[in-house]
């Protein structure tokens, strides 16, 4: 049995977007779940669309949501370049590995699968330009190869001229002509090419010694025994020149199985999910935070508060699920369930709302001790500083109410500090004369209450007392409520004062008395 490598191999040309970040965790899932190595290859080959950072954000990303690689990274973060025990086949990073692909673009010009093109930019550009004007696209393939300058064109001697005294050419894969390529896909099944619709494609160039994604990938998928390809599907028109290439190399016994992922789509199911989806609903399509050059900024989940496991959760069930009801899973749960078979062959819509209730549940299961010290710096930007025990019974109060740390204080701040303010309406329409007086009666009353000092004491007196005097329950509870919240609506009026106490009551009832009148 061969052993299981499989790879997430980026290109760093921005942040990364969370259908990558599903990509990259289907393949760790996929690797873990058959006990093999996930691996990180940073495909960095395109000078062209290199972004300082992207390489860093992609890691750091990964890293959050615990997506951490066998081979390719070390623990600092950083991407390895000389290779070890543990990681035999470095470096991992494309551009320190462009000494090694030139002779392999060379053997497949020896063994007739590829050709010498010395067409310059501007000559494939002026033919481009004359497709256009007579309604046409140009295309480099089995047939205009014949009219173009090439090694399969031009006479040896010429070939090797322009070899040695010129540096812009390139090679380009010889697609063989009226072929069936037939393929099979983990996901999407048995694919038939005919090789008349695929052109030819440049596999490397002289201008700066570099191959293109295409040679660089199946070489280094190759080199470093990778025996699954699971990438998004934008790759599967590439399939069969992939196919073509391990052909090509005689590496077909070895060539790794592919498996396609649809793409993540917008919340109404039209198109791919963008970034500007994320703005103009509301949500981030990043895992983390990304400022670009022009100093514009994209939210990620990581800054808007999301639990990594949350996030890593719902994405896991965007395009797959474990059969059954339960919805919760931790990563190294969802490896052991992990399965490339149930992975859905049309897109997955994304919804917003899902990505919260995760959020909420993992909140929910947090003990709350550490959702205690989450919150200290939410409470440190208002200025506040609590003894921890005062927060732990805090948050378990509120808890319920809350998708995100921040709302363990936004949903309720009166936990945390006194009211200085008083919601106006909610004053005009309860703090009425006929009303206060016997909320301000009832609360000295409950203040002094000298039973156990706990809810369902609290709540139970308070309300026997309320019945007793047949005053207006509500009305009383509202006027209550107000004083020790500064709004008429929030938790229960048991609920706060078990927990900010009958000194701090009784001050919060004078305030408000002082204030109101
Ligand atoms: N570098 C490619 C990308 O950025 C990798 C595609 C593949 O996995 O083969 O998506």
């Amino acid at each position: 049995m061969r052993r299981t490598r499989v790879r997430f191999a980026p290109s760093p040309t921005g942040p990364l977007h969370m259908g990558g970040v599903r990509t990259a965790l289907y393949n760790y899932l996929f690797a873990k779940q058959h006990g093999g190595d996930f691996i990180i290859r940073i495909e960095d080959t395109d000078s062209h669309r290199f972004v300082p950072g992207a390489e860093q954000y992609i890691i750091e990303a990964l890293n959050w949501c615990g997506i951490i690689p066998d081979e390719g990274v070390d623990e600092n973060g950083q991407v390895v370049s000389a290779p070890s025990a543990r990681h035999p086949h470095a470096p991992y990073r494309q551009s320190e590995r462009r000494a090694i692909y030139r002779a392999y673009a060379e053997q497949l010009v020896a063994a007739g699968w590829a050709y010498y093109a010395f067409d310059s930019a501007e000559e494939l550009g002026a033919k481009r330009s004359e497709a256009e004007a007579a309604g046409q696209t140009f295309i480099y393939n089995q047939v205009s190869r014949l009219q173009l300058r090439n090694s399969l064109t031009l006479p040896a001697e010429e070939v090797s001229r322009l070899l040695e005294e010129t540096s812009d050419w390139t090679i380009r894969f010889k697609m063989p002509e009226d072929r069936v390529v037939a393929m099979d896909d983990l996901i999407r099944g048995h694919i038939e090419v005919n090789t008349a619709t695929l052109d030819d494609k440049v596999l490397w160039k002289r201008a700066d010694e570099l191959p293109t994604y295409h040679l660089a990938n199946i070489v280094d998928d190759h080199l470093m025994e990778i025996s699954e390809v699971i990438r998004g599907e934008e790759w599967l028109p590439s399939l069969p020149l992939h196919y073509l290439l391990y052909e090509a190399f005689g590496w077909t016994d070895t060539m790794p199985r592919f498996a396609h992922l649809s793409l993540l789509l917008k919340p109404d199911g039209k198109g791919k999910l963008s970034k500007r989806d994320g703005d103009r609903l509301g949500f981030p399509v990043f895992p983390l935070r990304w400022v670009n050059e022009a100093g514009e900024v994209s939210r990620g989940y990581r800054e808007d508060g999301y639990f990594p496991e949350a996030f890593v959760n719902m994405l896991a069930f965007l395009g797959w699920n474990p059969g059954g009801e339960r919805e919760l899973y931790t990563i190294d749960e969802l490896a052991e369930v992990f399965s490339l078979e149930r992975v859905i062959k049309s897109g997955a819509r994304f919804n917003a709302e899902k990505a919260k209730w995760f959020n909420k549940e993992y909140l929910r299961m947090k003990p709350d001790e550490q959702l205690a010290d989450l919150l200290v710096p939410v409470l440190e930007e208002h200025g506040i500083s609590l003894p921890k025990d005062y927060l732990v019974r805090a948050v378990g109060i509120v808890k319920d109410r809350a998708t995100f740390v921040r709302d363990l204080f936004d949903a309720a701040p009166y936990l945390y500090s006194a009211p200085k303010e008083f919601v106006e309406k909610d004053v005009a329409k309860f703090w009425k004369e006929e009303n206060y007086p016997l909320a301000l009666e009832a609360g000295a009353y409950i203040t002094s209450f000298d039973g156990p000092w706990d809810k369902e004491h609290i709540g139970q007196a308070l309300e026997d007392y309320i019945r007793s005097r047949e005053w207006p329950m509500g009305k009383v509870m509202n006027c209550l409520r107000l004083a020790l919240a500064g709004a008429s609506s929030g938790l229960g009026i048991a609920d706060i004062l078990s927990l900010i106490g009958p000194k701090e009551a009784s001050a919060r009832l004078s305030y408000a008395e002082n204030t109101l009148k």
